[in-house]
């Protein structure tokens, strides 16, 4: 069974200019252990995804529909009390910035220390030898003398390994990762995402990675989740995305990855915008982006379907699926482009040609 099933999930905001459906039906799952990547440019609404897990949506903002099961019981049905218990004791979450995460009158330790004392009848002395175990665990140097310094007395990189620590704290299942390393520079993102696989490969703790970064996707998921105005456009392995992405937007976003030495002297880009939520464009939303689109693509909204490579969808939702006409067969010229990728993990290069750049 999935650690995780989200089922056609709307969040709405109430605004100004009308009502904006930041997260539009959306269905996934995930497993024990696994690493989930969520990825799409700014406004997909994929952090607004990730809130919702722990009912965090406020004002103006509304879960209107769906169902969000953690280990079979309904996040959206829980009480007061039972969704204090599921935050921290078994989902927690990692936002951008520590900085901001992190109470600035508090010391690090202290403000670790607590996290245990809120969720567990400890010892304010086992509280802070967890506390400094947890410390010396993301990678903290000297984690008893650290243990007394305020965030400020933090760098960067060392802020987002503490509330990492805040978020282990209480050995949590599932925790979800919202743009993590953004922000921070090369080489501490590349240490934090040595971290969190680790973390996943030590402790069997799923993670969702929210993420606009492909390399870092590439580096830590199992499985990707493509998002695009508020739905999923397409559901793959790491390896099959990268190497035979089926979505002309994930062919977009993929073509426009810098990458070192392959002569371009512009860097690839999608055409156009994230659409307006209030009135997304009819049909396919990404239609009027789309290099391929046909006067069909206008009129119909391709759902999640299996795509030609991936196994029949019997259960196992490790398959491929992307939410194109191509894919239900509506398309009648049929997708033909040609893409280069890199395999992040190991920066080899990987082309796969079926004609034409995506332009
Ligand atoms: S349905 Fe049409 S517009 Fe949408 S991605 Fe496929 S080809 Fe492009």
């Amino acid at each position: 069974m999935a650690l995780l099933e989200v089922e056609d999930l709307v969040v709405q905001f109430y605004t100004e200019n009308g009502v904006v459906r930041a997260v539009d039906g959306i269905s996934y799952e995930i497993r024990a252990g696994e690493t989930l990547g969520l990825v799409g440019e700014s406004g997909a609404g994929k952090s607004v995804a990730s809130l919702a897990l722990l009912r965090l949506i406020e004002s103006p903002g509304e879960i209107v529909s769906g169902e969000i099961r953690f280990r079979g019981r309904n996040v959206l049905e829980l009480s007061a009390d039972e969704l204090r218990a599921l935050r921290g004791d078994e989902i927690a979450m990692v936002f951008q910035d520590a900085g901001a995460a992190l109470n600035p009158v508090y010391t690090v330790g202290e403000q670790i220390a607590e996290a245990i004392r809120a969720h567990e009848a400890v010892t304010d002395e086992t509280a802070r030898d967890r506390a400094i175990d947890l410390l010396e665990r993301v990678g903290i140097p000297d984690p008893a003398a650290r243990y007394s310094d305020y965030p400020h007395e933090f760098s960067g990189g060392m802020q987002q390994r503490a509330v990492i620590a805040m978020a282990l704290s209480c050995d949590p299942a599932l925790l979800v990762c919202d743009e993590p390393t953004t922000g921070l520079d090369v080489t501490v993102q590349a240490g934090l995402l040595e971290l969190l696989a680790d973390l996943a490969r030590e402790s069997e703790t799923a993670i969702q990675l929210v993420t606009h970064d492909l390399g870092v996707v590439a580096e830590l998921c199992d499985r990707v989740l493509v998002q695009y105005a508020g739905e999923i456009v397409e559901r793959a392995p790491i390896e099959e995305l990268y190497y035979d992405p089926k979505h002309p937007y994930t062919v977009g976003l993929l073509a426009s990855v810098p990458r070192v030495g392959d002569g371009r002297e512009r860097l690839t880009t999608i055409p156009g915008t994230t659409p307006d939520l209030v009135d997304p464009p009819t049909g396919c939303r990404f239609h009027p982006r789309c290099p391929y689109a046909e006067d069909v693509c206008a009129k119909h909204h391709p759902e999640l379907v299996e795509t030609e490579s991936g196994a029949p969808d019997d259960g196992d939702f490790e398959t491929h699926a992307a939410a194109c006409l191509e894919y239900t067969g509506d398309l009648e010229d049929g997708l033909d482009y040609e893409v280069q990728v890199r395999d992040g993990a190991n920066g080899d290069r990987h082309e796969r040609t079926t004609s034409g750049d995506p332009r």
